[in-house]
């Protein structure tokens, strides 16, 4: 059984944007968006911070030009890169509890077993030695921090796109595929029996939007190359946590209901020594937040041909005009950085970095990474 957002007491309901949810209409929607984040960032600012914030980085992976930039590029390059990573975050809650979240968690060696994943490996199997490289793991990450398994409270990811969460969140039915795979560095001899949980006290913060679409036939044909449906079917969910909105998680730290990307996304946001970020997969870089300032060839173009105020990741357009919206909304949240202090601190989970496999996409900087504050280690 899966939990409600109301049964944690520690997650509190923030209102602000309730009016623009309610809005069936993108254009109003828009405009209700406008409206409320002002309001929104004054009181997040003031909401405290994160002890610690630290970016680690797991796989670099090829990702088609169209999707990254969707109609903004002038490039003829198939494919550019994007790097994912995973984000640690640390607050002391109310009660003076040490709290440890892990956010975008992606085991990268099973999310390869992804529709859209596998079929790319088919047709382009030489693409694995030519364009991935792995940077770390999860486990690899947590050790050199020294966080335990035990000390997770909290892992979420923006969205599900390409997850199997078996091995984190355990399984209720022995997952012999999983195991027999090699891929999850699981010993053979749990092949017999249900997976115990990775991280055993961590809750996995989903927007009930996202979960639900996962079972039995609630998956429409635009969305099913992006997620691995049948992964979900055993997994335990007692500690599966569903949101219906906007939450406060701790001081400075918020998940922010984005749809676009996904029809359950959200953003992690961030307020930090250098001030507020958000971070989810809407877009692949800063630059897709302020198009007309990009120097990535056609985009500045793009924008003012389109009035666009962003470029999309549009690898799914189902939602085009919800993506906007929610990316307009991550745009007024997050403050001002980079080079000039002129850039959306958006740090995109999967950010757009130059290779030379993609000319004509670079773009004038990458954030590359994110660091907050300092660990005090157990
Ligand atoms: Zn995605």
């Amino acid at each position: 059984m899966t939990l409600d957002a109301g049964e944690l007491t520690e997650l509190k309901p923030i209102e602000h944007f309730l009016q623009s949810r309610q809005e069936a209409l993108p254009g109003r929607q828009l405009a209700a968006i406008r409206e409320a984040a002002p309001a929104f960032k004054e009181w997040f600012a003031a909401s405290g911070t994160p002890g610690f914030v630290r970016t680690c980085d797991l796989i670099e992976l090829p990702y088609p030009r169209r999707f990254a930039l969707w109609r903004a590029s002038r490039s003829p390059a198939p494919f550019v890169r994007i790097f994912n990573r995973m984000m640690v975050v640390r607050w002391n809650d109310a009660g003076g509890h040490r709290r440890t979240m892990l956010v975008e968690p992606t085991e990268h060696y099973l999310a390869a077993a992804t529709p859209y994943f596998a079929s790319m490996e088919k047709r382009h199997p030489r693409m694995r030695t030519l364009a991935v490289s792995v940077h770390g793991t999860v486990e690899g990450h947590l050790e050199r921090l020294g966080i335990s398994p035990e000390e997770i409270d909290f892992i979420t990811f923006d969205h599900l796109h390409t997850q199997d969460l078996r091995k984190w969140l355990g399984t209720t039915r022995p997952a012999e595929d999983l195991v027999a795979s090699g891929k999850a560095s699981l010993p053979r001899a749990m092949a017999a029996e249900p997976l115990e949980p990775f991280f055993p006290n961590a809750r996995l913060l989903v927007m009930r939007d996202e979960w639900d679409q996962l079972f039995g036939d609630s998956l429409h044909p635009l969305q099913r190359r992006w997620y691995q449906q049948r992964t979900f079917a055993d997994l335990r969910d007692d500690r599966v946590v569903l949101l219906d909105g906007d939450v406060q998680v701790g001081p400075g730290v918020a998940l922010l209901s984005t749809p676009g990307h996904s029809i359950g996304n959200h953003s992690i946001v961030l307020n930090t020594e250098r001030g507020i970020w958000t971070s989810s997969e809407n877009g692949v870089h800063a630059e897709c937040y302020t198009p007309e300032r990009s120097g990535i060839p056609g985009v500045s173009s793009y924008a003012s041909e389109w009035g666009a105020e962003v470029v999309l990741n549009a690898n799914t357009i189902e939602m085009a005009a919800w993506q906007v919206n929610s990316m307009v909304k991550e745009k007024l949240v997050a403050d001002r950085g980079g080079p000039g202090g002129e850039w959306v601190q958006h740090f995109p989970s999967s950010e757009m970095t130059p290779w030379v496999g993609s000319p004509g996409t670079a773009a004038s900087f990458v954030w590359g990474g994110l660091s907050h504050g300092a660990l005090q280690r157990a």
